[in-house]
């Protein structure tokens, strides 16, 4: 009797929490991230585990400028809550991955999201831009010139 209670609650997982399982990725119609994802799009794939996929940007900006994407469709950074904890945190790591397997990890390298109209986005399935292997310009921050404040809020529209 305890026998089969003990594995009635292991089978069911209730001692345990699990991580939230990679479920099928979850696909926009139209999106070409998600048609990369599914194979229907064309890429040159650095990365791809259950739950992200890294590949070459089509316009490189750098010597290695690549993309980092969650398989589940999220619009962008304002969207993040949409996707579970783990694909989350593997999305971080492989943005490092992406830059330790090739070879610019030590030098430094740069990892930029662009979130909305403001940002300029123009593919809404979100991303991480890895971009290294040279020395990049300073300013990755490009704003039109205005005078900050302390707290970081303009002084002027
Ligand atoms: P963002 O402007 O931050 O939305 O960045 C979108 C990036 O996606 C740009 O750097 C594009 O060059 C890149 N891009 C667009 N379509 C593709 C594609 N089919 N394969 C790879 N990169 C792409
Ligand atoms: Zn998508």
């Amino acid at each position: 009797m305890i026998r089969s209670l003990s594995s009635f609650i292991f089978a069911t997982g209730l001692l345990v929490s699990q991580p939230t399982p990679a479920s099928r990725p979850v696909a926009k119609q139209g999106c070409v991230f998600c048609q990369i994802v599914a194979g229907t799009a064309p890429a040159r794939k650095v990365l791809e585990n259950d739950r992200v996929l890294a590949f070459w940007d089509i316009a490189p900006r750098a010597k290695y400028h690549l993309l980092v994407i969650p398989k589940q469709h999220a619009t962008s950074m304002a969207d993040l809550a949409s996707l579970p904890g783990e694909t989350k945190a593997a999305l971080l790591d492989a943005c490092l991955k992406v830059a330790q397997d090739c070879g610019f990890n030590e030098q430094g390298f740069r990892v930029i999201t662009n979130a909305g109209a403001d940002a300029n986005q123009t593919v809404f399935h979100l991303h991480f831009h890895v971009v290294g292997g040279e020395k990049l310009p300073e300013d990755a921050v490009r704003v039109k010139p205005k005078r900050y404040s302390c707290c970081q809020q303009p002084l002027e529209r």
